[in-house]
């Protein structure tokens, strides 16, 4: 058993705590939470932190299998650019990316991050996450935009959902709304409404995505069509993306919605009013190394969205650390309240990937982690660009 004190401890589903005390067993569950110990309580078993004790992190998207790509794409080319870029590299041997899983894996958990929602189109992290070091959920990713590719596209997820190990949670799910068929989107549906699944879709990442549906104009038009693909049945809506393929995923299934650069608050607020269970995920430092351009914030607040935040992956980041997604963010919009931003790197999360019975909060029963921030203002309570994270447990 040990008993924990911090300047703040910030339980996140109940209002902070200053100078209180956690207790946690041998396995990290809290058995109690309390305000400041008085004079005459034994503190000789007490353990002093200088800052705010906060639960483990989540991570709602990173692709953890391309972790190899680390510092291999160039930043600021915009998404069609880097789409290309990625398709064109040579994976190495399986054995060094195996090495770099590991490596992406124990980076994320040093720093503070306890489950993952991950994009997998193979099966090289399987045995990764077999190991069980952190909690996933695990996104088998469908892509074809072709429609007569649809079939073997399906039937190659549909084995990788059975290979993955038993008893960890998976779904399959789309890759965007450019590289998803009809067909394609019809049979993730019908396999989603049997397996009560969650999803996860790029949403919006670029105006090229929404000029594709709207005009069938744009970057990401050119990109599909330099690869040779078939368009002739495919026409313009006078719709922007997410319009179109919201219905296209079932009614009942908990939709992260990720990405988000060119999301405008009316469509925003449409979509809240079409669908109930919409998380909003951003990664604002892979929004940075790919397009230079980050979300509208403020729009997401003023329609009350959940939003989660996302590390994707080393092919467009220079690190997986939650903290340093939430550092963008409160640079680029400082009036977000620090508790907002904690609400939606921990609970948020939780409640998306159905962890929240035992992570994103601390609170009895639960087994959170607990990350140990410091460099926080002490007067505002903000982050500041010093801000660090310590996993504690
Ligand atoms: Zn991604």
């Amino acid at each position: 058993m040990r008993k924990i004190t911090a300047d703040y401890i910030f339980p996140i589903t109940s209002k902070p705590l200053k100078d209180g005390v956690i207790t946690i067993d041998d396995k990290g569950t809290i058995l109690d939470i309390s305000p400041q110990m008085i004079d005459d309580d034994d503190q000789s078993d007490l353990e002093h932190h200088r800052g705010i004790i906060i639960p483990g992190f989540i991570n709602c998207h990173c692709h953890l299998e391309l972790s190899f790509f680390k510092g291999m794409l160039k930043e600021h080319t915009g998404l069609d650019v880097f789409i290309r870029d990625i398709l064109a590299l040579q994976r190495p041997e399986l054995d060094v990316i195996l090495k770099s899983i590991d490596e992406a894996e124990n980076e994320m958990i040093n720093n503070g991050i306890v489950a993952v929602g991950d994009i997998s189109n193979g099966n090289t992290t399987y045995l990764q996450k077999a190991k069980r070091k952190m909690l996933y959920h695990t996104f088998i990713e469908v892509f074809a935009f072709d429609p007569t590719k649809s079939k073997s596209v399906f039937d190659n997820a549909v084995s990788l959902f059975n290979e993955y190990p038993s008893g960890l949670h998976k779904s399959i799910t789309p890759h965007a709304p450019y590289s998803v068929s009809d067909e394609l989107f019809r049979m993730i549906y019908d396999f989603s409404k049997t397996h009560d699944a969650i999803l996860s879709i790029h949403n919006q990442e670029c105006e090229g995505e929404n000029d594709l549906f709207l005009t069938k104009t744009g970057t990401i038009y050119e990109r599909i069509k330099s690869w040779g693909t078939d368009l002739s049945n495919f026409h313009a809506t006078g719709k922007k993306s997410l319009p179109i393929v919201l219905h296209k995923m079932p009614e009942t299934s908990k939709i992260l919605l990720v990405h988000n650069t060119v999301t405008t608050e009316e469509d925003i607020r449409w979509t809240m009013s079409q669908h109930e269970q919409l998380y909003w995920c951003f990664c604002p430092n892979a929004n940075l190394y790919i397009e230079q351009k980050l979300p509208n914030f403020a729009a997401f607040i003023n329609s009350n969205a959940r939003c989660v935040v996302g590390t994707d992956s080393y092919a467009s980041n220079w690190s997986l650390s939650i903290l340093d997604e939430l550092k963008t963010i409160s640079k680029n919009s400082p009036n977000i309240p620090f508790e907002t931003l904690l609400k939606w790197s921990t609970i948020n999360g939780a409640e998306f990937l159905g962890y929240s019975d035992q992570l994103g909060s601390i609170e009895v029963g639960k087994q959170p982690g607990l990350n140990l921030l410091t460099g926080i203002d002490s007067n505002t309570l903000a982050l500041t660009p010093d801000s660090k994270v310590k996993k504690i447990i």
